[in-house]
């Protein structure tokens, strides 16, 4: 380890502040001592190597709030046929694909146990950092119930991974604390039913408000925090009364929803990209049929919904819901954003700092500013004229976590 001299770009730290030319960010070890103008940074005596940004744009590492490394595809039947070794040798590569992407930091909203964390972190494999969720809490019946109406029971759990389904207020307090115990570091509820799962549909609402403020208090008891998949309004609400802090997805949000979260300050994760995805997949049928009507019907009313929620001024975060379909698109999301209406710098901001807030990791990761852990991409493309061209892992030239080069083009 030692010094990194970036120099020779534009940077755009992740503050929201104006885009500096001729930047420099000096990275010591795994943190930042320095970001801003080149001409300002005093001389370094020790021996810094220098990544020439070529006239690229220097951004923070993004940060997608929801996604799921552990999956490719979410097909029921995987579970059955592969055995559950290979869900983890699969996660490597998608782990690259997502460090490939520019995507240094990762909500992972369920499947992920801790030691995918700790795999990474000791070094031992390659990905991002991440904040896992490991077994979402759901009722039986609901989004993470994978028993059949056939009586097959296809869900996967294993030692460090606690069956998901819980009821009642005394059975939710125990899986909270089963989930915590396994190393969950958010909480992750499925608040209504799913929009591609095979016993409910996403209007549903699961779990009672009794049921939902006991997740919330139990998780609290440890200063977690907890994120609620939801579709229908009737379990947004449900979820942000009893407190919860973000809802993800949100698709069928209505005034009163949006302006209970605006009150409270819940943070919402659209996952744009997938329903996008998702409604291609089913036109062109390569979708299980019982998905395929939810999956296109609910695009543009998701999107709409979506539109008025940034109208109405709720923080949005990045979340991409990747799993659920390929890896390392994650940054395709941020031109979503920008059609509900966000401009180039505030979907950049939603993928970085507004991310690193939800996570609670602010002081860490999310700007690149003195004392921040070094995560840092470089891209070929001026972002706040092309979003869309973030979204091409072809244009982030550059990649570095925690202060290491995991992926550089510039030689190339
Ligand atoms: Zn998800």
């Amino acid at each position: 380890m030692g010094y990194y001299l970036i120099n020779n770009g534009t940077l755009i730290d992740g503050t929201g502040n104006k885009p500096v030319k001729d930047a420099a960010v000096l990275i010591k070890d795994n943190t930042i001592e320095y970001a801003g103008r080149e001409d300002e940074l005093e001389p370094q005596e020790t021996s810094t190597e220098v990544i020439d940004a070529q006239g690229g744009f220097i951004l923070p590492g993004f940060i997608d709030g929801h996604l799921h490394l552990m999956t490719n595809g979410f097909h029921m039947e995987d579970t059955m046929y592969d055995p559950l070794s290979i869900f983890f040798y699969k996660s490597v590569e998608n782990m690259h694909l997502t460090l490939n992407a520019g995507v240094t930091t990762v909500r992972d909203a369920g499947l992920a146990d801790y030691g995918v964390k700790m795999a990474v972190e000791s070094g031992l494999i390659k990905g991002p950092r991440m904040q896992v969720s490991i077994s979402p809490l759901s009722i039986t019946g609901g989004h993470f119930d994978f028993w059949l109406k056939s009586g097959f029971d296809m869900k996967i759990s294993y030692p460090g991974y606690p069956d998901s389904v819980c009821d009642g207020v005394e059975g939710v307090r125990r899986k909270v604390r089963e989930v915590m115990r396994a190393g969950a570091e958010v909480i992750k509820v499925m608040a209504t039913g799913g929009v591609m799962s095979a016993n409910d549909s996403p209007e549903h609402p699961q779990f009672s408000l009794e049921e939902f403020k006991v997740i919330i208090e139990e998780a609290q008891t440890r200063g977690i925090s907890t994120m609620a998949h939801a579709h229908g309004s009737q379990g947004i609400k449900n979820a942000v009364e009893a407190g919860v802090h973000s809802i993800e997805h949100g698709t069928y949000i209505d005034e009163e929803a949006i302006e209970m979260m605006r009150d409270r300050h819940v943070y919402l994760v659209p996952t744009l990209l997938t329903q996008k995805i998702n409604k291609k997949i089913a036109e062109s049928g390569g979708m299980a049929e019982y998905r395929v009507e939810d999956a296109i019907r609910i695009v543009d009313i998701h999107r709409r919904n979506m539109e008025k929620a940034y109208k109405a001024g709720l923080t949005i975060v990045m979340g991409t819901d990747c799993g659920v379909i390929e890896h390392g698109v994650n940054l395709q999301e941020l031109e979503l954003l920008c059609e509900i209406g966000m401009k180039p710098m505030e979907a950049i901001m939603a993928g970085t700092r507004v991310s690193a807030e939800r996570m609670g990791w602010q002081d860490k990761i999310g700007t690149l500013e003195a004392g921040k852990l070094a995560d840092a991409v470089i891209c070929k493309t001026n972002p706040l004229s092309d979003i869309n061209s973030l979204g091409n892992p072809e244009n982030i030239g550059v990649v570095i976590k925690d202060g290491k080069l995991f992926k550089d083009l510039r030689m190339l």
